[in-house]
């Protein structure tokens, strides 16, 4: 049986597809970026007041008062040099004259006699005035490749000129149930019958990773179903298919001798929910066989499957975040297999994570499932741990739960006699 990081370097070595295609900015958002960007113009592309006030030329000492020349508003041409001896009137965003030095806040200037504005401080040299290029030289590279697309990295490629981007082209992920006992969730199961969950479950886990689910349904426990479910999987051309159950050591898992004992990569993983993940190959295309249990499905899918489908992606961080959470009530475990106990953990005032762990270790416990948000990460031939231990986990989700009041902490370090 292989070790969990065993099973991770063996599903990192698994190919992935590494297709781009052009996407608008508009649908921009989360995908991963395919292509380096490049500032096509110096940003900001020129001189520009930071401040409604006044730009003014050197030499100016507070109680000086200058003649007002022009007026310069956001998106006026840049026009001619400040006339010397004189201030213009200018607005935030509006490009500085040649010959001003400084602009003064509209707030330390006061009209005075014959259209002559008094100024009330001696400006610094250069203040408030956004120099060209300061933020980003014209040709420096904006945004790597693998950048995961957030809104201030659409704002910088919009500032570049791109109106669209090459991104990854998201995986293709065929899933198929297995199992007599499964009805869609539409239907009342019969006696001896359940719905089956793991479909829409890793639909939407495949989704939340960046790929493209295609549910294929449910099949029998038969030789024959499974291998005409997974001929039909293939006719849809997915980069990856996750089947779910009968993969385990029962008469009636049948999974991994339809994909082949030659075909078969690994099966087996000492950990526990999720022991008996097989990984192999259909028709050339990689497939995960996950256990059939929901929790066992989804613990399997976070550690093994959503890192390939993040490689696919081009993501450079294709593995969940693991934090330190604080336990609210103890974990009775006895030491074995390692193990990952699902949790809800939240970020509490105090600025520790709090984790709630659930009741029940069952793989079968849905409710359990529904609260998780992260899993504890208990090691080889560790025992349990009590309320109030500190414990790593991984987390299932990237945002999990804000908090119901503003709970805003504020940094730095304490300082005399600040106004403002
Ligand atoms: P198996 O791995 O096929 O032995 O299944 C293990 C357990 O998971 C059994 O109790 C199955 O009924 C259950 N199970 C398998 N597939 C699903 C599914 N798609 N939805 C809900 N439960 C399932
Ligand atoms: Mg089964």
């Amino acid at each position: 049986m292989l070790s969990v990081d065993e099973a991770l370097a063996r599903t990192a070595a698994l190919p992935v597809p590494r297709r781009v295609r052009w996407r608008g900015l508009g649908a921009a958002l989360g995908a991963v970026l395919a292509e380096e960007v490049r500032a096509d113009l110096p940003l900001p592309p020129f001189d520009n007041s930071a401040m409604d006030g006044y730009a003014v030329p050197d030499g100016l000492s507070a109680g000086g008062a200058l003649p007002v020349s022009g007026r310069r508003a956001a998106g006026d041409a840049p026009g001619d040099a400040l006339a010397p001896g004189t201030a213009i009137r200018i607005f935030t965003g509006a490009a500085v004259p040649p010959g001003a030095t400084a602009v003064i806040a509209q707030e330390d200037a006061t009209p005075a006699d014959g259209g002559t504005v008094r100024f009330g401080v001696t400006p610094q040299a250069g203040q408030h005035i956004r120099r060209a290029g300061s933020d980003l030289a014209a040709g420096a590279t904006a945004l790597a490749a693998g950048t995961i697309l957030h809104p201030g990295a659409i704002a910088l490629a919009a500032a570049c000129g791109r109106s669209r981007l090459r991104v990854a082209d998201p995986p293709r992920i065929a899933i198929l149930g297995t199992g007599d006992e499964l009805v869609p969730p539409g239907r009342r199961p019969p006696p001896g019958s359940i719905r089956a969950t793991n479909n829409p479950m890793l639909a939407a886990w495949v989704a939340a990773s960046g790929g493209v689910p295609l549910d294929l349904g449910v099949a029998g426990d038969r030789r024959a179903a499974l291998e005409s479910a997974f001929a039909r999987a293939l006719d849809q051309r997915p980069d990856l298919i996750l089947s779910t159950g009968g993969v385990s050591v029962g008469e009636l898992d049948l999974v991994r001798a339809v994909l082949g004992g030659d075909a078969l990569d690994f099966w087996k993983v000492r950990m526990k929910p999720g022991k008996p993940l097989a990984v192999g190959r259909v028709g050339g295309v990689p497939v995960f066989a996950l256990p059939g249990n929901p929790a066992s499905a989804a613990v399997s899918f976070t550690l093994f499957v959503r890192p390939w489908i993040r490689r696919a992606l081009g993501d450079p961080s294709p593995h969940s975040p693991v934090i330190d959470v604080r336990l609210r009530s103890p974990v009775l475990r006895s030491p074995g297999r390692p193990e990952l106990w699902r949790a809800s953990v939240r970020l509490a005032a105090d600025g520790v994570w709090h984790a709630d762990p659930a009741a029940s270790a069952s793989s079968g416990s849905l409710v359990g499932l529904s609260q998780a948000n992260a899993l504890l990460l208990f090691g080889e031939g560790r025992g349990g741990a009590e309320a109030g231990d500190s414990v790593p986990a991984l987390l299932l989700h990237a945002a999990p739960h804000g908090s119901p009041v503003p709970a805003l902490r504020w940094g730095g370090r304490p300082s005399a006699g600040t106004s403002g």
